[in-house]
């Protein structure tokens, strides 16, 4: 069921925050139904867009959720994306909820000049990608090796993937060497390259192959 409030991070007050809708709107709907009378019990996918203001700062959010569900019986929230203000400037649209989150964290810590937690995060990234792509082995350095012989990724990607377990390494367990901010910022654009490649291209890539083929076919 669509909500009416949010729980979003605010950027000017740095902090996460309950926002409420003071006004919403419905964008694409799709049906599965193959005749209009039918739809009432078929499986529908719609677009809900809310526009709330943080109640701290009067910073306003364009919010959007992706619902599922069959109009006599459910409706599900399957994704919610703040759309405004963008917290990232890359599109986290592909990304697997637990790496979104993860991803979200490293990137909210740089903001907050928290350069070890933000590598620490990148590195959970590196290791919940690992998780999700079923690559095993005793540590992060050999998953990270098997990523490229399982081909996820290539050899260049690989060098920036053990730079940031290293550097992740350093924070966890370096008390004396602090994280600074232009390494965390390069660890943090190493990372979102990595999560481009890994989910987004490949999904632009096989969905282009996909409307190829339907051209042809
Ligand atoms: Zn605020």
């Amino acid at each position: 069921m669509k909500k009416d409030t949010f729980d979003v991070f605010c950027p000017q007050c740095n902090l996460v925050v309950e926002v409420k809708a003071i006004a919403d709107a419905t964008g694409e709907f799709h049906s599965e139904a193959l005749n209009p009378e039918d739809q009432v019990d078929a499986m529908y996918d719609a677009e809900h867009y809310s526009i709330c203001i943080c109640h701290r700062c009067d910073q306003a959010f364009l919010i959007k959720e992706s619902l599922r569900g069959v109009p006599a019986e459910f409706e599900t929230v399957t994704d919610s994306v703040v759309l405004y203000p963008a917290e990232s400037k890359i599109s986290t649209e592909h990304f697997p909820s637990s790496i979104k989150s993860a991803y979200v964290q490293a990137l909210r810590s740089y903001k907050m000049s928290l350069f070890d937690p933000c590598v620490l995060m990148c590195r959970k990234c590196l290791e919940g990608l690992c998780k999700i792509l079923d690559v095993t082995g005793s540590n992060l350095n050999q998953r990270l090796e098997k990523l490229k012989t399982e081909n996820h990724i290539d050899e260049r990607l690989l060098k920036w993937g053990h730079q940031i377990r290293l550097v992740g390494n350093e924070a966890a367990h370096d008390i004396d060497t602090p994280v600074s901010k232009k390494d965390a910022q390069d660890i943090l654009e190493f990372t979102e390259a990595i999560l481009i490649y890994v989910f987004s291209l490949t999904k632009r890539y096989e969905a282009l192959l996909e409307r190829r083929q339907t051209l042809k076919s």
